[in-house]
């Protein structure tokens, strides 16, 4: 990669902190060296965003991911905000369009996009657990395929707070066993490392005919996905959402196809599974 640096290489990155661990520098890189675009994209831990975006401006940058904690407050710093990361309240990519800094959203489209491999969404009731920020960005991408969704979550007023807002059913964890569904996305942190051993759902939950994705991604086989495939349910793990939201910065930022599968590999080594 280093290699191919010259006077006309064009700056991409991600801005958060932390961001040490992040890894999108390896995945974007891999697939700017795949396509033999002329592009670096680097990670900086950044604590005044607002100077972070005039250096975008600056450098003139091709473009930005953006990740905690920074993602609702760079908005007031950009020309615009398109309508789905103004839905979801908070922006992960900047489009650099002439000097014209535009805020997006892709995690909304990773999350369908990684559903849609295995099922169509239109009409099938869909199970989202969870009512934080990645819940917000799956419950809106899923309602806006046709899918039927009620959010299940611990608190129950975010998670009624939530469903008003997006127009959607509410259940609480409880009532969890007793719903029938097509789809069922774990939204939650639970089942994390080092917490492995947990999952927010009981086995007994998932029948055969479920399509049941997990995007918590350490570890990729979690303990929800192997109840799941347990009981003979086809699964998405949270590298597949990663890698479909990453793949929408770079055709924003591009305007070319993102090579998915050479991006998902370099997740894959990167989590220590190939
Ligand atoms: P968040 O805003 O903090 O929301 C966390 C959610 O998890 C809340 O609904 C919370 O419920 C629930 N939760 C946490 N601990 C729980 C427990 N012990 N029992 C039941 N529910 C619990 O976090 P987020 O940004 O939405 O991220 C959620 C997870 O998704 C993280 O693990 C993150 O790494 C992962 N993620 C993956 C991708 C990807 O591309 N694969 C993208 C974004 C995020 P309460 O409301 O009851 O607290």
């Amino acid at each position: 990669m280093m290699a191919g640096i010259n006077a006309q290489t064009r700056l991409y990155g991600v801005f958060g902190d932390p961001v040490a661990h992040s890894l999108s520098p390896a995945m974007h890189n891999r697939a700017f060296a795949h396509i033999g675009e002329n592009a670096v994209y680097m990670a900086f831990c950044v604590q005044d965003i607002g100077k972070a975006v005039e250096a975008v401006r600056a450098f003139d940058m091709g473009g930005v991911s953006v990740t905690i904690p920074h993602k609702v407050s760079v908005m007031e710093h950009l020309d615009e905000v398109d309508e789905t990361a103004r839905a979801m309240g908070a922006v992960n990519t900047i489009i650099n369009d002439q000097g014209r800094l535009t805020g997006k959203n892709s995690d909304c489209a990773g999350a369908v996009k990684a559903i849609l491999e295995k099922t169509p969404i239109d009409g099938k009731d869909v199970v989202v657990l969870g009512a934080g920020g990645a819940a917000r960005a799956i419950v809106y991408g899923l309602k806006e395929q046709g899918g039927k969704v009620t959010i299940v979550n611990r608190t129950r007023e975010k998670g009624e707070a939530l469903a008003a807002e997006l127009r959607v059913d509410f259940q609480p964890l409880e009532a969890l066993d007793q719903l029938a569904c097509g789809i069922v996305v774990n939204a939650t942190s639970v089942g994390m490392v080092p917490d492995v051993a947990r999952s927010p759902a009981p086995a007994s939950f998932f029948k055969k005919d479920m399509v049941v994705m997990d995007i918590v991604y350490r570890p990729l086989l979690t303990r929800f996905l192997s109840d799941a495939q347990d009981a003979g349910c086809a699964t998405v793990d949270g590298i597949a959402m990663f890698v479909y939201q990453g793949a929408s910065q770079f055709e924003w930022w591009t305007g070319k196809d993102a090579p998915v599968v050479q991006m998902r590999e370099t997740v894959e080594t990167l989590l220590g599974q190939r």
